[in-house]
């Protein structure tokens, strides 16, 4: 790593960068000054499990050799601007669709997350030749106008009023639903029902597509109850519109298999992606298409596009990450060292705070609550950025840094997604962390003798 002077670095890090989501004064970042695997060291020379893979991206773990000797031979291979077949491009577009659902054909590449929502919507109102677009609430899909339109929870706000047409209904959310359902069936039933209904009262006749998260990540994951993504499925087949899969946080191999949506029995449209296609190396992202929606082009134009869209670095950066999922057997690993995380986690139960925990593969939140009866939230909705309210959930996270645990909360959730290269026992040592640090948060900050003390 480039030697660095970590004094300057901070200084003019507060005197001319601007940080996502905060406000400014508030905030003063760490530089990490070395980083292997799943560990990195601040500058205070703190090591750190990287329990979040920074933003739930970093799956192949900190400076991997594969990756960084990928970099050194970037001058081997041309600059291209989208028009032009590159090897890399070809080559990417091939592995992905390869492991993706056997429906898909095509890949459109875009330069992260957001933009391939952004990308997607406009494809699916190109193909249906329809307007409005169904959305959930307690989704995040992106920052950018089309993405932020999509997402369903307040980091929204700031680009309201939004577009006409965007529509969201329920997340299932078993956890907090007043209703006691009888099995996942039924809970199933419950939500597809209504959605049912919103479609009828939108006119589906004017529904270009249903986008969704498979399974909600820094919502909390939540993880949908049997046969919920099947019916959305069906809604879709029987009224000709398009389901759209947000797979930028869950696919290439977070949860165990390779897209979120392998887990369950249907296959969508499209789906987006970014982040763990190079593993956060080098930024892009894009939206993969089933071979009914490629067809469609063959004779329309697609009328979308951007300057690196298929980059040459970042494709050629993908194609060595898709490599390394397959040589190091690590969507695999995701699923064995999965169960270790998941046996832990449902310990954690026992905690007076721990209100609920999901998990699937490397990809879970513990949920925590001031009250386990009530549920009472840590903090609650919309207090996470920049509010005072927000405390007390801070403080946790503050713990757990303290202890070495890395990782961030949305809402009263903890995420927990560390690198796919993680051991059983890296696992048990950082859980290990997580139960210190969540005993001193409940003996000094929420309980005293069985008694809510907090502050
Ligand atoms: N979609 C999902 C599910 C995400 O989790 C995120 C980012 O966390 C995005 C989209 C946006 O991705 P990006 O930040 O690369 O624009």
């Amino acid at each position: 790593m480039k030697t660095m002077d970590v004094i300057q670095t901070k200084k003019e890090d507060q005197q001319y960068v601007l940080h996502s989501w905060s406000k400014q004064k508030n905030i003063h970042p760490k530089v990490i000054t070395k980083a292997e695997g799943i560990f990195f060291w601040d500058d205070e020379n703190r090591k750190y499990y990287d329990m979040c893979s920074q933003l739930v991206y970093l799956n192949v773990g900190h400076q991997h050799p594969k990756l960084l000797e990928e970099f050194k031979h970037m001058d081997e291979i041309p600059i291209a601007a989208p028009s032009f077949a590159t090897p890399s491009k070809s080559e990417l577009a091939r592995k992905i669709i390869e492991v993706a659902p056997d429906n898909m054909a095509k890949v459109f590449f875009a330069n992260g997350g957001a933009d391939s929502n952004d990308h997607a919507i406009k494809i699916a109102r190109m193909v249906t030749g329809r307007y409005k677009i169904f959305s959930r609430y307690r989704s995040y899909h992106g920052a950018t106008f089309g993405a932020g339109n999509l997402t369903g929870e307040n980091r929204r706000f700031a680009v309201e009023p939004g577009m006409p047409g965007f529509i969201k209904f329920d997340t299932p959310y078993l956890y907090r639903e007043s209703i006691n359902f009888e099995n996942e069936e039924a809970a199933a039933k419950f939500y597809l029902d209504r959605l049912h209904n919103q479609m009828l009262y939108e006119g589906p006749e004017s529904i270009a597509a249903v986008f969704l998260e498979p399974i909600p990540g820094s919502n909390g994951v939540l993880i949908p109850p049997k046969g919920y993504l099947e019916g959305v499925r069906e809604l879709c087949d029987r009224y000709g519109i398009l389901m759209v899969c947000d797979e930028v946080m869950s696919g290439f191999g977070r949860t165990g298999k390779m897209f979120a949506v392998d887990h369950f029995n249907f296959q969508p449209d499209m789906m987006t992606f970014a982040k763990g296609v190079t593993s956060g190396y080098s930024p892009l992202g894009g939206v993969i298409v089933s071979r009914k929606v490629a067809e469609f082009f063959d004779d329309h134009v697609l009328m979308t596009g951007l300057t690196y869209s298929g980059h040459t670095v970042s494709t050629q950066i993908g194609c060595a990450t898709l490599d390394i999922y397959k040589e190091e057997g690590l969507i695999e690993n995701a699923y064995e060292v999965g169960e270790v995380l998941g046996a832990r986690l449902e310990k954690l139960r026992a905690f007076n705070s721990v209100g609920d925990v999901r998990h699937i593969g490397l990809f879970a939140a513990v949920e925590l609550v001031r009250d386990k009866k009530t549920k009472e939230p840590i903090i609650s909705y919309g207090m996470d950025y920049g509010k005072d309210e927000a405390g007390l959930m801070k403080t946790f996270i503050h713990l757990l840094n303290e202890k070495g645990f890395y990782t961030y909360s949305h809402e009263s959730s903890v995420i927990i997604a560390p690198p796919l290269i993680i051991t059983e026992q890296q696992i048990n040592e950082a859980m290990d962390l997580f139960e210190e640090a969540l005993t001193k948060f409940e003996k000094e900050h929420l309980f005293s003798a069985g008694t809510l003390v907090t502050k």
